[in-house]
């Protein structure tokens, strides 16, 4: 076993915000090897970080990666306009090259921004397979499936294709199957591609109860709301991530179990005025973990950001400031790495180290009581100093490891390109 690399003096943050300080990592073979004061062994790189804070990588656990591409496209639109005037006509014309680069961007923002996992759910999956094993990322990537395509047979068959060949073929990279939603799913394709899911022994990704018409539309039309309609299809019975739930019921509680995880993203539900839902009323009751959604409704690839709005809508509407503590919102950053199941999320002796390297010594988080304030309330990218996925950096002394002048001189490019081909015939309807 080779010791690859000694952080010399830093202070740990452990996932439940608890501070160490003073401490050597010494990482080898992707993992941590050793915590302790005053480490002798010899590593290849040595680096004094007096003053620096190590915790684990943020994941981002609900992206549509690839439509970074379609950033600042579908502005001031209510939801329906969003979906049925922009978004779904645009994709209709989406290449695979197209969504391959609109992935490495968002690779790109995420590492700058501290990701060092991040649950994906899109068409192109192959793609976005190809983006995730260059760029050094972990991911947990879900093929979309429409249970109302016309194509859904076709479209479930290549999901699983894919699944089969891929999964497991790069420790990094996993994939689970991902029904769009239940209002997109009638019960029996969801139930057919959430029994694929089972047969392959992979997990789902679904978006579930984002808006309130959706759950009024499912009480109508089936009699359950779509958490229940979920349900029914024995969604809860394999590991699944809950993109949204923004509205569910506290009646809906009963579906869930340890293998549920509920991805929140408010800078969305803000921008598209989606309500203040049941994910802050019954936040205490929840395995609310944070994403990004893609970045045409978001515009960022942040989940820290993502975390920060969650805190401040939270006290804000609800009237409690001292709700929404540091150290809870600091819990849901961290557990998306329960979610995703990695041997990641702790700053301990045998887990992958898939660490951050924090510079909280600038004037933007200065001065220093609360690290997690810092972090939480004040921080930017520009204190992520380092990052590192397995042991190997992603970025390193405040730079991404990629070719990010490649990737945004092609994206602008793909962009001009994209407004020329126009909006095309969308498969499904808001
Ligand atoms: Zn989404």
């Amino acid at each position: 076993m080779a010791n690859e690399l000694l952080l010399k003096n830093v202070n740990i943050i452990d996932e439940r915000g608890d501070v160490t300080e003073d401490a050597d990592i010494l990482i080898g073979d992707g993992r941590i090897q050793k915590i302790g004061r005053k480490i002798e062994e010899i590593a290849c790189e040595t680096m004094e970080l007096s003053g620096h804070y190590v915790t684990p990588g943020f994941v981002n656990l609900h992206t549509h990666s690839p439509m970074n591409i379609f950033r600042g496209l579908a502005e001031d639109v209510n939801i329906d306009d969003w979906f049925n005037e922009k978004i779904w006509p645009y994709e209709s014309r989406l290449t695979g090259d197209e969504a391959y680069l609109g992935s490495l961007l968002s690779i790109c923002e995420m590492i700058d921004c501290g990701v060092t996992a991040f649950a994906d759910h899109y068409m192109f999956a192959d793609r976005i397979y190809e983006a995730a094993l260059e760029s050094g990322i972990r991911a947990d990537i879900a093929p979309t499936v429409f249970g109302v395509s016309a194509d859904f047979d076709d479209e479930l068959k290549k999901a699983c294709n894919l699944i089969e060949e891929k999964n497991g073929e790069n420790p990094r990279i996993r994939l689970r199957m991902g029904p769009h939603a239940p209002y997109t799913c009638p019960p029996h394709t969801l139930k057919k591609i959430v029994d694929s899911a089972r047969s392959l022994e992979v997990g789902i990704h679904i978006h579930v109860s984002e808006t309130k018409s959706q759950v009024e539309k499912s009480r109508s039309d089936l009699g359950r709301t779509p958490f229940g309609a979920l349900y029914d299809a024995g969604g809860f019975d394999v590991p699944v991530i809950v993109a949204h739930g923004l509205w569910i019921e506290k009646d809906d509680l009963k579906y869930l179990n340890d293998k549920t995880f509920i991805a929140v993203c408010p800078k969305t539900y803000m921008k598209l005025s989606m309500g203040f839902g049941g994910i802050w009323r019954e936040c205490e009751n929840l395995p609310l973990a944070f994403g990004t959604d893609g970045a045409a409704s978001s515009n960022t690839q942040s989940p820290l950001e993502q975390a920060r709005l969650f805190a401040l809508a939270g006290k804000f509407v609800s009237g409690r400031p001292e709700a929404f503590s540091l150290r809870e919102i600091w819990c849901m950053l961290m557990n998306g790495h329960r979610a995703l199941g990695f041997n990641t999320g702790k700053v301990e002796e045998g887990c992958d180290a898939d660490l951050l390297i924090w510079d909280l010594n600038r004037i933007n988080t200065l001065p220093l009581y609360n690290p997690l304030a810092s972090i939480i309330y004040s921080s930017g990218p520009e204190n992520i100093v380092h990052s590192m996925v397995c042991g190997r950096f992603v970025k390193k002394d405040g730079r991404v490891l990629l070719d990010a002048d490649y990737i945004s001189k092609t994206a602008q490019k793909h962009a001009a390109n994209i407004l020329k081909k126009g909006r095309g015939e969308s498969k499904v309807r808001y």
